[in-house]
C-alpha cells in the first residue's frame, strides 16, 4: 500500500535527518512515478507528496495533463532529455535535474519562455557509462552557462552506481555536497546552487546524512 510505504519512507527520512542533526524540513521528497500509472500517481499526490518526477517526455506530459486538477504540484524531469524533446516539455517543467551539456543548455535557452530551475548532473563516480559533467569540468561548465538567462542553476544532481558499497555512497554524496558548496560560494546570480538532488530508494538515507536537499524515490513508494 502506498500509504504504508510512504509512512516508512518518511520515517527513514526523519531517522536519517536525526543521525545528521538536520531538520527534516530541509529534505524534499520527490516521488518518482516513472514506473506507475496515473491512478497510482494520483494516489501518491493525494497522500501529500506534491513533488513528482518523470523521466520520459511523453509520459510526463500525459500525466501532467491528466492531473491538471491538482493546483499544488511541482513537476520534476529527471534523467536524460533528448534535445528534440526540449521544445515540448521545458515550459511544463518546474525542476530539471539533468543538465549535462552546453548543447542542451542552448536548446533550453532557445525554447524556454521563462527561467528554468536546473540541477547540473555531475558524474561524481567517474563511471564511464554515466551521464553527467565530470567533476573536474564542473567549474568551467558553470562559467559557460553565464550567458544563458533562461537557466538558473539551483543545485547539483548525481546518481550513485548501482553496485556501490555504502562507504562509496557516503564518499560520492559528500563529494557532490562539497562541489555544490564550492559553486555556491562563487555567489553567481545565475547559479545560486544551494541544493543537492541525490539519493534514491536504496541510498537516500546515506544521501540525507551527506546533505541531500532533494531525494528522488520511486521503488520504495510503490513496492507491494
Ligand atoms: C528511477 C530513478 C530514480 C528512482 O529510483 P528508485 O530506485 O526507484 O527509487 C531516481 N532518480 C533517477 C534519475 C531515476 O531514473
Amino acid at each position: 500500500m502506498i500509504s504504508d510505504n510512504l509512512r516508512e519512507v518518511k520515517q527513514e527520512i526523519q531517522d536519517s535527518c536525526a543521525l545528521a542533526s538536520r531538520s527534516s524540513t530541509e529534505v524534499t521528497l520527490v516521488g518518482v512515478t516513472k514506473s506507475v500509472d496515473t491512478a497510482q500517481t494520483i494516489e501518491l499526490a493525494n497522500q501529500g507528496v506534491k513533488h513528482l518526477a518523470e523521466n520520459r517526455a511523453d509520459q510526463f506530459l500525459a500525466k501532467k495533463e491528466e492531473m491538471s486538477h491538482f493546483t499544488d504540484l511541482s513537476w520534476h524531469f529527471i534523467g536524460n532529455l533528448q534535445r528534440r524533446k526540449v521544445k515540448s516539455i521545458i515550459n511544463e517543467v518546474d525542476y530539471f535535474h539533468a543538465l549535462d551539456s552546453l548543447k542542451l543548455a542552448s536548446e533550453i535557452q532557445k525554447r524556454a519562455k521563462t527561467t528554468v530551475c536546473c540541477f547540473i548532473e555531475v558524474n561524481v563516480s567517474g563511471e564511464i557509462s554515466k551521464q553527467g559533467i565530470a567533476d573536474a569540468n564542473l567549474e568551467d561548465f558553470v562559467e559557460q552557462l553565464a550567458p544563458f538567462d533562461k537557466i538558473k542553476v539551483i543545485g547539483l544532481m548525481t546518481l550513485a552506481p548501482l553496485q556501490s558499497t555504502q562507504e562509496e555512497q557516503h564518499e560520492l554524496f559528500a563529494k557532490l555536497k562539497s562541489l555544490q558548496e564550492m559553486i555556491q560560494e562563487k555567489g553567481l546570480d545565475y547559479a545560486p546552487c544551494t541544493q543537492t538532488s541525490m539519493g534514491m530508494s536504496n541510498d537516500f538515507s546515506i544521501a540525507i546524512q551527506e546533505g541531500a536537499t532533494f531525494i528522488r524515490v520511486g521503488t520504495s513508494l510503490f513496492k507491494n
